[in-house]
This record gives structure tokens, C-alpha cells and sequence, in this order.
């Protein structure tokens, strides 16, 4: 069920604007407005729920669609080199829309984590 005041789900409806890249079954793919990286795209699963904390064994098929088109739309954005994948949880681990959705990052050397880095560096 779309959640009225989501605007992920206005996005995926049609009601709000995206620069979409690609979508499947599962899921629709789009530029973030806000890009913390030359690649930065929001691949965002149909399927309303808040976060990954939702997120349960019955999610394996619709988790493997939206990997794909993680895949496919990091492909054609051309991060050959490598990409991230991140998926924040809640306010204390920086989610801002509470509608699950995994953030493509590349186009840049990305740091290591293990350098202290946030995962958008
Ligand atoms: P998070 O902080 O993990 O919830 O990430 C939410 C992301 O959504 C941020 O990177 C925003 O820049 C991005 N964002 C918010 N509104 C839009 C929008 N209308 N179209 C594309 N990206 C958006």
C-alpha cells in the first residue's frame, strides 16, 4: 500500500517528478536531487516500508529485483571501477525519507571505510 505522505511513493506513482534511470518489477531507480557523488542514484523497491529494519525473510526475491537493477543502473551509469551500495536506518543512521531505498554511489574513488569515512565519502 503507497503511504499518503511519502514522496518516494508519489515518485513511483507518477505524481512527483524523477530523472528516472530504470526500473523493474520490483523497483524504480533515479537520480538523488541532492548528489553526494558523480554517480548518485536512489534505487528505491516499489513495495512501501519504512527501512531495512522492516525487511524480512519473505523479502528475498523482491531484495534480489532491486540488486539487480542496482547492478544494471550502475552499469549504464558507467561505475565500472566499483559503486557502494548504502541503505540508511532511521534518524540516528541518517535516513531522511522513511521509505526504503539504497543509495548507488560511484564515479569517484571512494574512501575505505576503515578510514573513518562516512559511507558517502
Ligand atoms: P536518506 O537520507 O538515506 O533518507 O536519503 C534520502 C535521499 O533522497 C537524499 O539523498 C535526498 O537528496 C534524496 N531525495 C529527496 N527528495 C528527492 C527527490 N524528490 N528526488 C530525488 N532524490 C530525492
Amino acid at each position: 500500500m503507497p503511504d499518503q505522505d511519502c514522496i518516494f511513493c508519489d515518485i513511483i506513482a507518477g505524481d512527483l517528478p524523477s530523472d528516472q534511470v530504470g526500473e523493474n518489477e520490483a523497483a524504480v531507480a533515479f537520480r538523488d536531487i541532492n548528489p553526494r557523488a558523480p554517480v548518485h542514484l536512489l534505487v528505491v523497491p516499489r513495495r512501501h516500508r519504512t527501512s531495512a529494519h522492516d525487511l524480512t525473510a519473505h523479502d528475498g526475491d523482491e531484495l534480489a529485483q532491486v540488486f539487480t537493477l542496482a547492478r544494471e543502473v550502475a552499469e549504464a551509469a558507467g561505475t565500472a571501477d566499483g559503486y557502494r551500495v548504502v541503505t540508511n536506518v532511521g534518524r540516528g543512521g541518517g535516513q531522511m525519507v522513511d521509505h526504503l531505498h539504497f543509495h548507488v554511489l560511484g564515479g569517484r574513488q571512494l574512501r575505505h571505510i576503515d578510514s573513518g569515512a562516512s559511507p558517502q565519502d
